[in-house]
């Protein structure tokens, strides 16, 4: 039995290495240059960054591959545990390190807010039965299979969900908890984790804090890139063959059966075909022939990023691997972001330091600085002009609240911005997490990890159930490779 995986992001490699195991031989088709998609690598003069994701959650779904592969993970993929997940600047001065000890976290907030260290106590409980509530039914099951709803813990869950505060937004859900602002803010700001709105997504993804606070926050040996390369390595080691520069201009089907693909005017035939390209071009430009799920393709997209990737000859004991610089007016920023569809005039920003843990990142007295803010997925807007004003509003916000200069430091720079992010790993409009979760229905409405239009054609990654993260393109891989498993007495 064959296996054609399309793409090669974290949840194609996912996928080869599952199927692989299932007793499948496997073929990749990539069409960049080598495999991660947005979990790859740059380097420039001396600097490294990693491109894309910079928060490594849920470690033991990349440790669960090894483990099925009878390896073990430490042998070839080792991360550690960040003391401090993320250094927060305010415009008022106040600086927030939220310890991943959730005690030092509230002793912190009590002493550098108005609010007692009780309530943070009592979020991060919320937190915590949410996602206990939660994680069996929306995170590693398929929603669109009879069988997960009779299964016994899949029934209490689904009893509970009166207690996952689905029709209450999260900024909602943090004011009545929380009386000072910067604290709501600071909690407020999970929603863009997988590129959504708190002042219109559900309450729900008050679950994330849980995946920091209650589980971790990581970093890997060697940068993010370290996951690519341990999952793709795995994958190489049990036998799994990858071609890069190898697009797939089409998804070959006969009788409603994918039978194949078509690569570089090649046909290559399998009996089972995996697409971790986003949903919307898989149908649009390889299944033009195929009536389209219109309703869930026309989902709205999560938000997009626009990243400097900067090197900077100096060093800012201030800063950590993690900081973040909130805008003033955040419910604003938002507003500009998913009403009027252009950056916040006033932008978040997140800079990542990955040389402060992996010194090889930057020449000697010298820092990486991945530096974005939230935008708007891609619509057609003026990016050439967005990436003068907000290059300069970044460092004049920088420089700002730091009291320091940063231009004369700034050796070299890279841009990757919604369009380029769309031509690079044919995300469509540049959505970093696919579809958005702002709509309290949105789990429901993000596309199954198989589809009952075609036999034999499945789909993992970011764009498709359960979503978008590291940990769930991870996850879709392992749901998607479990409903293979379930069809495959019907081949
Ligand atoms: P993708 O990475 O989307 O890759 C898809 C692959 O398919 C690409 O390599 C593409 O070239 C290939 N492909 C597409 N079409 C074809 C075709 N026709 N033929 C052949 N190949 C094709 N996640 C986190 O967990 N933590 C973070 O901190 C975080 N921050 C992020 C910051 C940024 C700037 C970005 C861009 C993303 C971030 N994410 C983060 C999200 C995370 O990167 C993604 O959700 C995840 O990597 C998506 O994996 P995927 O499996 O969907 O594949």
């Amino acid at each position: 039995m064959k296996a054609i995986i399309i793409g090669s992001g974290i949840g194609g490699l996912g996928a080869a290495v599952r199927l692989r195991l299932q007793g499948y031989e496997v073929e990749v088709f990539e069409k960049a240059s080598g495999p991660g998609g947005k979990l790859r690598e740059i380097r420039s003069n001396g600097f490294r960054w990693d491109a894309g994701p910079s928060l490594f959650t849920m470690p033991q779904y990349v440790e669960e591959l090894f483990e099925l592969a009878g390896k073990r993970a430490e042998d070839h993929f080792q991360f550690t545990q960040l003391p401090v997940i993320t250094n927060y600047f305010y415009e008022d001065g106040t600086r927030i390190h939220a310890y991943s000890d959730p005690e030092k976290f509230a002793e912190e907030i009590e002493a550098k807010t108005s609010e007692p260290a009780n309530r943070v106590r009592k979020q991060l409980e919320k937190s915590k039965k949410l996602y206990d509530i939660t994680n069996h039914v929306f995170l590693e099951r398929s929603l669109h299979k009879l069988s997960t709803y009779l299964k016994m813990d899949t029934m209490v869950s689904i009893a509970r969900l009166p207690e996952i505060n689905a029709f209450q937004t999260m900024n909602g859900a943090n004011e009545r908890r929380f009386d000072d602002p910067r604290v709501v803010q600071l909690f407020n700001r999970y929603a863009t984790y997988n590129g959504s709105d708190p002042y219109q997504a559900p309450a729900t993804l008050n679950i994330i804090p849980h995946l920091e606070f209650g589980i971790g926050a990581y970093f890997p040996v060697g940068g993010m890139y370290a996951i690519t390369q341990a999952v793709y390595g795995l994958g190489k080691d049990l036998g799994v063959t990858y071609h890069f520069d190898a697009p797939v201009d089409r998804i070959l089907h006969e009788n409603g059966r994918a039978t194949g693909i078509v690569s570089q005017g090649t046909d290559h035939h399998a009996d089972v075909i995996v697409s971790n390209a986003d949903v919307v071009p898989t149908y649009r430009h390889l299944l033009p022939d195929v009536t389209a799920p219109d309703k869930t393709l026309q989902q709205p997209r999560s938000s997009s990023a626009l990243i400097f990737y900067w090197g900077i000859r100096q060093e800012f004991p201030e800063l950590d691997v993690h900081n973040i610089f909130f805008s003033d007016d955040y419910q604003r920023e938002f507003e500009q972001i998913w009403k009027e569809k252009v950056p916040g005039e006033d932008p978040t920003v997140y800079i990542n330091i990955t040389s402060k843990e992996n010194p090889d990142d930057a020449p000697k007295g010298g820092e990486n600085w991945f530096v974005m803010i939230n935008v708007p997925s891609n619509t057609g807007q003026d990016w050439d002009q967005f990436i003068e004003t907000s290059r300069e509003r970044i460092l004049d916000k920088l420089e700002r609240m730091l009291g320091k200069e940063i231009r004369p430091h700034l050796v070299t720079e890279d841009i990757l911005d919604p369009r380029t992010i769309e031509s690079r790993t044919s995300s469509y409009q540049g959505a970093l997490y696919g579809s958005s979760s702002n709509n309290t229905f949105a789990a429901f409405l993000r596309h199954p990890n198989f589809t009952r239009r075609m036999k034999g054609l499945y789909f993992c990654g970011g764009s498709v159930h359960p979503g978008g993260g590291i940990p769930l393109a991870l996850l879709s891989a392992k749901i998607m490779a479990a409903c293979v498993e379930e069809d495959r007495g019907e081949r």
